[in-house]
């Protein structure tokens, strides 16, 4: 059909394929997304084929069957983007949604018995899977028959300190292939982690009733569950480590084309918007936590976490938009170091937008020894920047109406010790713009009263060909304001 396909999209032109695309199922030779499983349950949900019409290994990765493990279900996503020389790829990134939509270990509303997923699947020879998303799991698995299955998941502790938990381990099959893959994926993801308890270890064989003990059982699929650990590590670590050990598997079986980080796709003709949120060190927890949930009101629009290997690697070439959010500009400018601060000004200098919040207002500030200098924007009474944190008033500009938000008159937002902002002045950087001005003041801690007052809580400015958005305090975390957050980001992003 393919052959066929081909011939006639020769006389026809591109539609007659993608509508030939369309009506078929995926077969060997075909890249892109299959047939949803599940298809018309709650429990639907899309995989992705991505064949190198070469010889090679055929691959299974899973993600996010358990929903409140999101690491394993983000790098899933990312994966699915990765280029393959060898082989085929099958990628299932989100396979228990309304788990992942409520953030839960357990399917929603299922009795406890047949809750958890990864026991709904064969325990025997005769055994049948438990629920309808383990069976159309299973069928999927049963009708690609990949050579190897992955399963990203995540513990709640590392298994080195605390034994109840597998987090930061891999639990492979017991069959002598899967224990050599597993130990090289162990060394080389070891290598990046530092503290010696946070280290990964070998476990095995996994638990009766998941996928990966059916399918090695039942099918002679060679698989392993790869586990990080949820407990204080940020998404962006966690997702990247899934991703190193994928990354290493698929390169000792010769299959992969892509960096590791590499977390979307580059057709860039469903012109999404691409927002890489900085979600590292120096980065508070409800920070790029709201900003993904006000960003989802974005019609087309990709988010993902970075943390400072992907940023400091040129990873932000694949995006429109960096943020910085909330937290300790001090510390994300540590934490970024020297290559990581110079990744991001270049990549506003080359057109890249930047939007900051708060921290990340100090962060692209132009008067700490290590802010960025990407906006003509000086932090003044930086001595009493601890001044507090509670609700005050700004109020928008003609231009900030016009970019951000149409209210006129006083707006209530959140603010937590975010910098005072003045022009600075610097004759190489464009003056920047007030979208917004203080007309209340929070002044604890001996800051002086009357400084904040008429000071620009959000501006705009230009640095080389991209742009920059700086926001004092917290529209991210104002209920009411996430229009004026996905303005503000559509905005950097040029549209
Ligand atoms: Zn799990």
């Amino acid at each position: 059909m393919v052959q066929q396909g081909k011939r006639i999209l020769s006389y026809f032109g591109t539609v007659v394929l993608v509508c030939l695309v369309a009506l078929q199922p995926m077969s060997h030779g075909q890249s892109g997304p299959g047939a949803p499983i599940a298809q018309g349950t709650r429990w639907q949900t899309q995989y992705y084929i991505t064949d190198s019409n070469e010889p090679g290994p055929d691959v299974m990765i899973i993600g996010g069957v358990h929903g409140n493990e999101q690491a394993g279900a983000r790098a899933a996503e990312h994966i699915r983007h990765w280029k393959i020389t060898n082989g085929r790829l099958v990628v299932l990134p989100r396979a228990n949604v309304p788990a992942l939509n409520a953030n839960k270990r357990s399917m929603p509303d299922l009795p406890k018995e047949r809750s958890n997923l990864n026991r709904n699947f064969p325990k025997n020879d005769t055994d049948q899977p438990k629920c309808t998303l383990s069976k159309a799991i299973w069928d999927l698995v049963r009708s690609e028959e990949p050579d190897w299955l992955l399963d990203l998941h995540e513990g709640a502790d590392f298994t080195q300190v605390n034994s109840d938990s597998v987090g930061s381990s891999i639990i492979a099959a017991e069959m002598p292939e899967v224990g050599d893959h597993a130990r090289r994926m162990l060394r080389v993801l070891n290598e990046t982690v530092e503290d010696a308890n946070k280290k990964f270890v070998l476990k095995g064989p996994p638990t009766r009733g998941s996928l990966a003990r059916a399918a090695a059982d039942r099918l002679n699929t060679k698989t392993m569950i790869l586990e990080t650990t949820m407990k204080d590590q940020r998404i962006s670590r966690r997702t990247r480590q899934h991703r190193i050990m994928v990354h290493c598997f698929l390169s000792s079986l010769g299959m992969v084309g892509s960096d590791m980080d590499v977390l979307v796709g580059d057709d860039k003709s469903d012109d999404a918007i691409r927002v890489a949120i900085y979600d590292a060190g120096g980065v508070g927890i409800k920070g790029p936590r709201n900003l993904e949930q006000d960003l989802r009101g974005i019609e087309n629009v990709v988010v993902r976490r970075v943390g400072v290997p992907e940023i400091s690697g040129g990873a932000l070439d694949q995006f429109d938009v960096v943020v910085a959010p909330g937290g300790s500009a001090s510390k994300q400018a540590l934490a970024l170091g020297g290559d990581g601060r110079g990744a991001i000004v270049e990549f506003v200098r080359n057109g890249g937008g930047y939007a900051g919040f708060c921290a990340g207002a100090y962060l692209a500030s132009n008067n700490y020894t290590w802010s960025l200098k990407i906006v003509d924007a000086q932090v003044i009474d930086r001595k009493h920047w601890k001044r507090g944190a509670g609700q005050v008033k700004i109020e928008l500009t003609g231009q900030g109406r016009a970019i951000l938000y149409d209210r006129p008159g006083l707006i209530g937002i959140r603010y937590a010790n975010g910098p005072i902002l003045a022009p600075a002045l610097d004759p190489n950087i464009p003056d920047f713009e007030a979208l917004a001005h203080f007309r209340t003041e929070i002044a604890k801690n001996g800051a002086p009263e009357g400084v904040m007052i008429d000071t620009p809580a959000i501006i705009t400015g230009r640095f080389g060909k991209g742009r920059v958005f700086c926001s004092s305090p917290h529209p991210e975390s104002t209920k009411g304001l996430e229009p004026l957050v996905r303005r503000a980001i559509q905005w950097a992003a040029g549209r």
